[in-house]
């Protein structure tokens, strides 16, 4: 708990350039989630992937070889056809590679869709590798405190 605690500067910081950006007089949860910035840049699913791959590299050897196996196995769906549903997410069946379907629009909020949910797909994959099925799932909570930064 004090190692948590000890973090929580690097939230407060955020919390207040997201007050600070959007010239809240106070801010509340919900306020956290508007983008602090507009961009028109572009990002194709390639790139989103090779930008993804290179921001987990500090991450250990694991990480990076784990997640360049999880999109060499094509396994998401991101193409944004009518009638398909507007959400990302990721699907975690114990043991298998992740699913992740989404709706890639070659936007920067694309790319941060993209990193934002094989985070997720990560977090599922190194539990499962850890740990036994009986323990390797975890809460809502726990799986969006390490993704904060979407
Ligand atoms: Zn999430």
């Amino acid at each position: 708990m004090a190692k948590t605690h000890g973090a929580l500067p690097t939230p407060h910081r955020d919390f207040k350039l997201h007050q600070r950006l959007l010239k809240l007089p106070d801010l509340h949860y919900y306020d956290v989630y508007p983008p602090m910035i507009s961009s028109d840049r572009r990002c194709t699913v390639e790139q989103s992937a090779a930008l993804t791959l290179d921001a987990v590299k500090p991450l250990g050897s694991e990480v990076p070889t784990l997640s360049q196996a999880a999109l060499a196995a094509r396994s998401m769906h991101v193409c944004p056809p009518p009638g398909k549903e507007s959400d990302a997410y990721q699907t975690a069946v114990y043991g298998l590679t992740r699913f992740v379907p989404l709706n890639h629009e070659d936007s920067f909020e694309s790319l941060t869709t993209f990193a934002h949910e094989w985070g997720h797909g990560l977090h599922t994959m190194l539990a499962n590798h850890a740990l036994p099925p009986e323990t390797a799932s975890y809460s809502l909570f726990v799986a969006e405190i390490a993704l904060m930064t979407k």
